[in-house]
């Protein structure tokens, strides 16, 4: 089904609450892009690790910047990022190393304001490739990136639940050290907008989410 207007939806949460399941599904029900924005930050912190070791300055992170550029391609409906031309693989990308690195760099006000460039610029990039909307899943999308989004939901999960599929996963990954250093961050801190719909799926399906959303978006 496609939606009349061009729809723009953010899904927010704290790790493993489901936000990539869900919005992978909620997408191909509708032909939006989907973009999640948790690999744009594990990205640019995978380069930095290995890009650090040769640096020899005094601004590391600002001189890491600089020399970054961003761009995008498409795997099916997901937009993948690209950095410096390459697309980096997933399993590098959710390595124990940039999880233990990863939110210590989202905290940096200059890495986000150049990703906050990148990701609105996104729903560009979805029109050109004829998707019908953009369900973008991260910490800041309903409250930063996208404020005046369609459609806001905040997904959690009890955190028995959350280490579960972490587990079920086979990732090493301290999702409640993450999610507090993300909480409390100054700049774009994980949080549930005051617009949107919080959905706790702890003893919800995946399908049963899905469908909870969907039928809010047809409605
Ligand atoms: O979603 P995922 O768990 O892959 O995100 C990895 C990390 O990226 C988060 O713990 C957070 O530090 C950062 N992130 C963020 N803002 C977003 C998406 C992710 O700060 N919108």
């Amino acid at each position: 089904m496609k939606p009349k207007k061009f729809v723009l939806i953010a899904v927010d949460g704290g790790a493993a609450s489901g936000k990539s399941t869900t919005s992978r599904a909620v997408a191909e029900r509708f032909h939006l892009l989907h973009v999640d924005t948790g690999i744009h930050y594990r990205a640019l912190t995978l380069l930095f690790l290995n890009w650090r070791r040769k640096y020899v300055g005094e601004n590391p992170i600002a001189d890491f910047l600089g020399q970054i550029k961003i761009e995008t391609s498409l795997s099916g409906q997901s937009a993948l990022v690209k950095i410096n031309g390459s697309v980096p693989d997933d399993e590098d990308l959710r390595s124990p190393e940039v999880n233990a690195m990863v939110s210590h760099l989202a905290a940096m006000p200059n890495l986000r304001e150049l990703l906050k460039g990148y990701q609105r610029g996104l729903t560009e990039f979805a029109r050109e490739n004829g998707f019908a909307g953009l369900i973008m899943e991260g910490r800041d999308i309903g409250t930063v990136i996208f404020p005046d989004a369609d459609f806001k939901f905040f997904l959690q999960a009890d955190e028995k639940t959350r280490a579960k599929r972490r587990a079920d996963e086979g990732f090493q990954d301290s999702i409640a050290k993450r999610d507090k250093i993300d909480s409390n961050r100054k700049t774009a801190p994980l949080a549930c907008a005051d617009d949107a719909e919080r959905i706790d799926n702890s003893n919800l399906t995946a399908d049963e989410v899905v469908d909870k959303i969907c039928a809010i978006i047809e409605g």
